[in-house]
């Protein structure tokens, strides 16, 4: 058997890993969460899918990682694949974590404050730890950067693009990547136009073209866009000035409240959680049910802008926690699409849930597929094909 690959996505105070077999073996994966806490600890699962915990107060970043690489069942891992929010300009691909490479990503960071200097602890950790494993970055933003200057640049004064990078960079390749080019060899070849819905706790939409993506709904910040669990999407440009200048709200306020507070959370004054939400609806919540109708009508109003970047439209993919999970998140979706010739067959619908992957159309229009995204097995992909072409 090929060695495996371990997948690592650093969080401020979280790794998530998972340790990904070049076969069908079953992938060991885990948590290690409240790191730099007296409750950090780790939450891993075995071979056998089974749950442990083990305390590991005090952890940081570096101490985690080693007590990760402690529970691997002796496997040594053929090289480390780093999920890297932000590569800027710079990254268009998968790329080995060099001094140089890593200068390239601290220079990212004033793009993703929050993310970059976390993905760079966990970089800093493993390189130190296991020195003699390749360390390979996957960017959450290289798939995106076919996208042509006219979908990228937003229409501000140049100079802020040429002096500060203020353009539309696009988050969730990885996952939009791994589903379109799973429905390209579903559907065969690859002169394909897909519309893809990445639809989680962040949701995003893309256009993808013969496998490049073209267009998609997050711009700078993964902000921009699509209505999420707890994050706005698109708003007025113009509601910052006016909650500043009418209510006196700070900038670090507003900020706060439409990344945390807004979405799915804010329409409902509820919950982020569609499951919950559905159920609420059904018991007839106001908030819930306008929560739904927003969130539904924006995905469709997105998709529908978003084909403007294809040629021609071979169909729609559905993918994410409710995108994989909700029939009826995709039938409302697809009801407000009515010029697309999209007929969704709803028996199919209904039964494609819990991560299987599954055609829900009826056969006489675009395809509608249903995909369970792998953005672990995507990393660990891209990571092995790396080291093939540098072998
Ligand atoms: P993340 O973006 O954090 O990876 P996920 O892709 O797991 O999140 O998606 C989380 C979302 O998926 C939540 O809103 C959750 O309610 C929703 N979800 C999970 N299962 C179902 C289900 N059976 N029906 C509807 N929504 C679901």
């Amino acid at each position: 058997m090929q060695a495996p690959v371990l997948v690592i996505n650093c969080g401020s105070s979280s790794i998530k890993y998972a340790l990904i077999p070049a076969d069908d073996a079953p992938r060991l994966e885990g948590i290690a969460e409240r790191l730099g806490s007296q409750e950090a600890r780790l939450k891993a699962k075995d071979a056998r899918g089974e749950a442990h915990e083990v305390a590991l107060p005090g952890a940081d970043h570096a101490t985690a990682l080693a007590a990760i690489f402690a529970r691997l069942d002796g496997h040594t891992p053929l090289a480390v694949g780093h999920r890297i929010v932000h590569g800027g300009e710079h990254f268009t691909r998968a790329s080995r974590l060099d001094d140089e490479v890593i200068a390239a990503v601290e220079a990212t960071s004033a793009l993703a404050p929050l993310h970059n200097p976390a993905n760079l602890a966990g970089i800093a950790a493993a390189r130190e730890l296991y020195p003699e494993l390749p360390q390979v970055g996957v960017f959450d933003t290289a798939f995106h950067q076919s996208l042509p200057a006219h979908a990228y640049r937003y229409a501000l004064p140049a100079a802020l693009y040429r002096d500060h990078g203020i353009r539309r960079y696009g988050f969730h390749g990885t996952s939009h990547a791994y589903v379109s080019q799973r429905a390209d060899a579903l559907a065969g070849g690859n002169d394909h136009g897909w519309l893809t819905a990445h639809l989680g706790n962040g949701c995003s939409t893309c256009a993808v073209w013969q496998g490049q993506s073209r267009d998609t709904s997050m711009g700078l910040t993964p902000l921009e866009g699509v209505v999420m669990g707890t994050r706005s999407g698109d708003v007025d440009p113009g509601l910052h000035a006016h909650l500043h200048r009418q209510l006196g709200w700070s900038l670090d306020e507003i900020d706060a409240m439409l990344n945390q507070r807004s979405g799915l959370k804010g329409l409902s004054e509820l919950t982020n959680d569609m499951r919950e939400l559905e159920a609420a609806a059904e018991r007839g919540h106001a908030g819930a049910s306008l929560a739904l109708e927003v969130f539904c009508y924006r995905i469709a109003k997105s998709l529908a802008a978003l084909s403007c970047a294809l040629p021609t439209l071979s169909g729609l993919i559905f993918t994410g926690g409710i995108g994989e999970n909700s029939p009826r998140v995709r039938a409302k979706v697809i009801a407000a699409l009515p010029h697309f010739g999209l007929h969704l067959d709803d028996a199919a619908n209904q039964a494609t849930l819990r991560g299987r992957e599954g055609r829900i159309d009826a056969g006489d229009g675009p395809q509608l597929w249903v995909i369970p995204t792998d953005e672990e097995g995507q990393i660990a992909n891209e990571t092995r094909q790396l080291l093939e072409r540098q072998a």
